[in-house]
């Protein structure tokens, strides 16, 4: 089946992972816009920084200049449980599509977290762990972040509190039972356990919780509680940084085989595997030494990069976190009540904003029931079952994957597969009953809640 003797996964040996993250702010000309301190509207300082998060994670968040951070030896070794991860070619996908293109995508559903997000997990429970803290807290949506944080708080033996938004912790218990048998309390958010959870049931009652909501009684439950920090599982700096071992060793991998690609295609919630997919390739184009295509993939049900507007914004509903600057939709904005496929968050990292503002990468919006076909497609082909999120960066690579066929173009298209999706299976069933709808928000909904943007 493989051809030029390229095998059909293509994995690293353990000794070609990475050493170093790739800070790809350091090869910027245009800098990611600083956090803000809402009160002063002043750049965050590293002392401001410190209250909320972890010492050297403030200066991993911080560091514009550095190109290249080292990994801890600590951390490699976690990571050896189950990295390097695989770059599959997509062999029965290409043929069932009958395309000329070739597609790769790179694997980080092989672990028991089922995404990526576990990459950057073992970090900051490392960064907690190193400054001497009891534990951390953080929110978690569907339940991918905070399991993959939990099993990180648990090898380090951290405590870990998290705070799952509402409608997730009712519809996905058993994703609440994976954190709480790696050791972490989870409550369904808005709770009654904060002060901006209690602010925000008052104003209204019987809401199922936004992820928004969750960040802001995380950072509270961590500011209050003494040798606490808050962690965050994607948007931030840090976070980009810590998944740059994904591109780096997807780089590795096409590097051995010489394999170059045309066009890398990533889903985008807050950008953090896409961040980390496309920081290689991107410090080349960058450094004028390559040129590739870049595709953010977002729900047409939650368009930040596509619909958003590129300003300041808060980063959490409750107004208690720094101010960003990024293309945001606001921070009061909640997707509607049919939306399925994750990616729900109302902003996206200020690293890849900027580089979609400065015309680096480009960015589709995708609906859901589009989405759930292309999952269906390539589980049939491809035996893995994807997590919606990872099934918009699977519809685009189909998209164009069909354009080359009818152009004759024999494109190398490579997407990041972030994770599995057996905890997604409410809205595969959906999907199945033929009961998923689409729902685009209108042009005046969203002005709606660009009035609500801080006015900076
Ligand atoms: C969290 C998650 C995403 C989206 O988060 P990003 O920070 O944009 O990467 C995508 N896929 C999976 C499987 C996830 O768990």
């Amino acid at each position: 089946m493989s051809e030029n003797n390229i095998p059909y996964k293509i994995y690293l040996e353990e000794s070609e992972m990475p050493r170093n993250w790739y800070n790809v702010r350091g090869d910027m000309k245009n800098k990611p816009a600083p956090l803000l301190n809402p009160a002063t509207l002043k750049p965050m300082t590293a002392k401001e920084l410190g209250a909320v998060f972890c010492d050297e994670l403030v200066q991993q968040e911080l560091d514009n200049d550095n190109c290249y951070i080292p990994i801890p030896e600590e951390i490699r070794d976690f990571y050896k449980m189950y990295r390097p991860s695989p770059l599959v070619r997509a062999y029965c996908l290409e043929k069932k599509l009958g395309t000329p293109a070739k597609i790769y995508y790179k694997f980080e559903g092989n672990n028991t977290s089922g995404s990526h997000k576990l990459n950057s997990a073992i970090a900051q429970a490392y960064y907690a762990k190193k400054q001497g803290l009891k534990g951390v807290t953080t929110e978690t949506g569907a339940g991918q972040w905070g399991t993959a944080l939990s099993m990180a708080c648990s090898y380090f033996d951290l405590d870990c509190k998290v705070y799952m938004v509402k409608v997730s912790y009712e519809q996905k218990p058993f994703r609440r039972e994976v954190m709480r048998t790696y050791g972490a309390s989870v409550t369904p958010s808005p709770s009654e356990s904060t002060e901006v959870g209690r602010r925000i049931l008052e104003k209204h009652p019987g809401t199922t919780g936004s992820l928004g909501c969750a960040i802001s009684e995380a950072v509270e439950a961590a500011t209050s509680t003494e040798g606490y920090r808050y962690v965050l599982g994607s948007v931030l700096n840090q976070v980009l940084l810590h998944q740059s071992v994904i591109g780096m060793e997807t780089k590795a991998a096409l590097d051995k085989y010489n394999i170059k690609p045309d066009m890398i295609i990533g889903c985008a919630g807050g950008g953090s595997n896409l961040g980390g997919l496309i920081s290689p390739f991107m410090g080349e184009k960058l450094r004028g030494e390559a040129d590739y295509q870049i595709i953010a993939v977002e729900p047409a049900s939650c368009p930040s990069l596509t619909r958003g507007k590129y300003a300041y914004d808060f980063c959490d509903t409750g107004m208690v976190c720094p101010l960003a600057k990024m293309y945001t939709l606001g921070s009061n904005f909640i997707p509607s009540a049919n939306h399925a496929g994750g990616l729900r968050y109302h902003g996206m990292s200020s690293t890849l904003s900027q580089l979609y503002a400065d015309g680096l990468m480009e960015a589709r919006s995708v609906e859901q029931t589009a989405v759930f076909d292309a999952a269906t497609q390539f589980a049939r082909v491809e035996g893995i079952l994807p997590a919606p999120e990872s099934a918009h960066a699977i519809r685009v690579a189909i998209d164009e994957a069909v354009k080359c066929k009818e152009t004759g173009e024999d494109k190398t298209i490579v997407f990041g597969l972030t994770g599995t999706g057996y905890f997604d299976m409410v809205a595969y069933q959906k999907y199945n009953d033929g009961e998923m709808s689409d729902y685009i928000p209108t042009d005046a909904e969203l002005e709606a809640s660009f009035a609500t943007l801080p006015k900076v």
